[in-house]
């Protein structure tokens, strides 16, 4: 999927600046629902069962029996997984690389591979000192050599920095994450999940690692084709204006899960 075609179809979780709400460019919520409502089921996607297939001959099978002398056993194939690759952006640190990776692993059947970092580059800052634009983040993920025939490989971006995008006019609205839907590529910030609200100080640690694992799992949905939903507390709900929805999410809905687990890898 060509990025260009992916633009209008990118959902957001974000944050004015300064007021720090979040924002969905695709726009599937509507304003003013209220929190807090668990959805049914689990985050945790279940990975697809391993195939238990061998080629040791049937005994019983005649025509086995007829062909051959001795069997062999193979190992069973492997199930394939997801590939993630995660990509430190900036002097994003070797901790919060750990963190994301284990806050998606133990949260979905993925492999996660953490890639070399890559400097931030000159054509994603924004206009404003030290914040850059997510979807020129996007691009040079794109880019990367990365599982070049992507198959099953999608991409993440983890930065520390602030990340913006353009939004309800304002040039540079500060965003948790940005994600292309049925793209490869989406890119997360840690920089708001720090805010313990829109304004205010540090948020405790394990608020922290919290929002971590419900942002990366929602923008990695987006990848795999999961748009938002209206289901209060699911993890694909739109972040809404504020950072306290993605509080308030506990859990992939069922119907999310379903969708997220079909998008999965098969045979
Ligand atoms: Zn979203
Ligand atoms: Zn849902």
């Amino acid at each position: 999927m060509r990025w260009s075609r992916a633009f209008f179809s990118v959902a957001t979780r974000a944050g004015v600046a300064c007021v720090a709400s979040l924002v969905c460019l695709a726009g599937c919520r509507g304003a003013g629902e209220s929190k807090g409502v668990a959805a049914a089921g689990s985050s945790k996607i279940d990975p697809p069962p391993a195939k238990t297939s061998s080629a040791t001959v049937d005994p019983t099978d005649p025509a086995a029996n007829a062909s051959t002398t001795s069997s062999i056993d193979l190992p069973p194939k492997k199930a394939p997984r997801l590939v993630l690759h995660l990509v430190p952006l900036g002097d994003t640190t070797t901790e919060t690389m750990t963190k994301t990776a284990d806050a998606l692993s133990s949260h979905a059947p993925l492999d996660v591979v953490v890639e070399t970092a890559v400097a931030m580059p000159k054509s994603a800052e924004s206009s404003e000192k030290g914040r850059y634009r997510a979807e020129k983040l996007l691009d040079l993920l794109e880019a990367l050599p990365i599982d070049a025939d992507g198959k099953h490989g999608k991409i993440m971006g983890v930065a520390e920095l602030d990340i913006v995008t353009e939004k309800n006019g304002a040039k540079n609205w500060g965003i948790l994450g940005l994600g292309a839907i049925d793209g490869r590529v989406s890119v997360i910030s840690t920089y708001r999940m720090k805010r313990a609200f829109e304004k205010g100080g540090g948020a405790a640690e394990p608020l922290v690692r919290e929002r971590l694992w419900k942002v990366s799992l929602h923008e990695l949905g987006h990848t795999l084709g999961l748009d938002h939903c209206p289901v209060k507390g699911c993890i694909m709900e739109d972040g809404h204006g504020t950072v306290k929805t993605i509080d308030g999410e506990t859990a992939l809905c069922d119907s999310c899960a379903a969708k997220f687990t079909a998008a999965l890898p098969k045979d």
